[in-house]
């Protein structure tokens, strides 16, 4: 991780990881917290946060298209963890809504207690204590809609980075990588050349219900996560 400073609000500073820091650093706390499975399966993501980062977490009755809340306490340590209650809506697919949503917010409990453990005279402090519709002065990220969709190539870093980054780790905590390639033993052929595994075109769209299906995960989470390691073009190669 490093960190510059910017003074651009909400935090007057910028947190940068790599992509395969975050997937690492994912793996390490579901292993300290015994919740990655040995065999392919759902990660079961909302009990890793009660056990493992914050007891006092739960479905709220947040504002209309808040989905997810974090809130920290000012030496870091993770306050509150929430997911809208309006997300369960008996809909097939609230399940995976919510449980990206989980994931996401364990993101932001991982990767950011220091963007709230700041000097109380300092200008970054100043600068998040003015607040925002995202993150609000008394230590919260209230997570919309639209932070969800904040994907792409430029990492965020134009815009909300840290959103950016909580997403990433849906993909790092429901589909971890070592996992992600077990499931899809039957389906990846060596490389002829590497021997690395290689995803033929033709079986994507069966790649990715497989891990769809098997780490209960929405369709657009499998499709992303499988994209990162198998980049589309005529026979993917596993990259990173
Ligand atoms: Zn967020």
């Amino acid at each position: 991780m490093k960190q510059q400073v910017t003074n651009r609000p909400p935090f007057g500073i910028e947190l940068r990881f790599e992509r395969t820091e975050i997937d690492l650093m994912c793996v390490e706390e579901l292993e300290k917290a015994e919740a990655l499975p040995a065999t392919p399966g759902p990660i079961n993501i909302e009990s890793f946060i009660g056990q493992h980062l914050c007891r006092d977490y739960g479905y709220e009755d947040l504002p209309d298209g808040v989905l997810g809340v974090t809130a920290f306490e000012p030496n870091g340590a993770i306050k509150f963890v929430g997911v809208s209650s309006k997300l369960d809506d008996d809909s097939p697919s609230a399940e995976h809504r919510i449980r990206s949503t989980w994931a996401h917010e364990a993101g932001h409990c991982i990767l950011h207690p220091s963007l709230f453990m700041r000097e109380p005279a300092s200008r970054a402090q100043l600068l998040w204590e003015q607040a925002s519709d995202n993150v609000t002065s008394d230590r919260r990220f209230l997570c919309r809609e639209q932070d969800f969709k904040v994907q792409g190539a430029n990492c965020g870093y134009d815009g909300r980075w840290w959103e950016w980054q909580a997403n990433r780790c849906i993909g790092g905590f429901l589909l971890p990588k070592i996992l992600v390639l077990k499931a899809l033993e039957t389906i990846l052929r060596p490389s002829r050349v590497t021997q690395t595994p290689e995803l033929q075109e033709e079986n994507r769209s069966q790649a990715e219900s497989l891990l769809s299906q098997v780490f209960n995960v929405s369709m657009a989470v499998s499709k992303i996560r499988l994209a990162e390691f198998f980049p589309q073009r005529a026979a993917a190669q596993l990259t990173f």
